[in-house]
């Protein structure tokens, strides 16, 4: 399964404000009408677990400022309520995973999944592939979800930065061994951690 998907973000960032014309609703917005074009996907594996793992407005707009709004693009406000929501079925999903609940765990992806989801066979590389071109990000977030769990991969978090990745077929990385305590996005944190290490002694 491949997911291919785009998404805009404001290169400026985002805000939280309140709501003009409902004053009771705080509104996740950009901060101004500059966009460009990217794939989070392509920066993040494990953008469901990530997002599981913020529930301040201050964690919400930094993880706006890096991906964009969840199913809106451009010239677009969501509520804070909304997020807060949609990242409480992140972290019940997660949480299911955890324990093997499988049931949960279809339960919340057929609840985000598939609105509008294109479904379509590629053979441009002589092998047939299923393609996926989720229209919102919080879409892609669950495909991609679906993706690591239903291919065997695993997750794991960085001890240095805390960002949850992929390990397993497909993905470059092998799995932690079991002996081991710490798990690394990348060479370059195993080696700040290192270091940072090797000062405290
Ligand atoms: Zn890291």
């Amino acid at each position: 399964m491949n997911i291919f998907f785009e998404w805009s973000r404001c290169i400026d960032g985002y805000q939280i404000q309140t709501d003009k014309i409902n004053p009771e609703t705080q509104i996740i917005i950009p901060k101004s009408n500059i966009y460009n074009k990217f794939n989070p996907l392509d920066s993040h594996s494990a953008l469901l677990m990530q997002l599981a793992g913020i529930q301040t407005k201050r964690g919400f707009i930094q993880f706006a400022n890096h991906n964009g709004l969840l199913f809106s693009q451009q010239k677009d406000t969501e509520s804070v309520e909304a997020w807060k929501l949609y990242t409480k079925q992140m972290n019940e999903a997660k949480e299911a995973l955890r324990i093997e609940n499988w049931d949960c765990l279809i339960h919340y992806f057929n609840l985000n999944k598939l609105n509008l989801v294109n479904i379509y066979i590629d053979s441009s590389d002589n092998l047939l592939n299923i393609k996926i071109t989720p229209q919102t990000l919080l879409q892609a977030i669950w495909w991609q979800f679906l993706e690591t769990v239903s291919d065997g991969k695993n997750l794991e978090i960085c001890t240095f930065c805390s960002t949850w990745f992929t390990v397993g077929p497909g993905t470059g990385r092998r799995k932690r061994r079991q002996n081991t305590r710490y798990s690394f996005c990348s060479p370059h944190h195993q080696g700040q951690f290192a270091y940072l290490k090797q000062k405290e002694k």
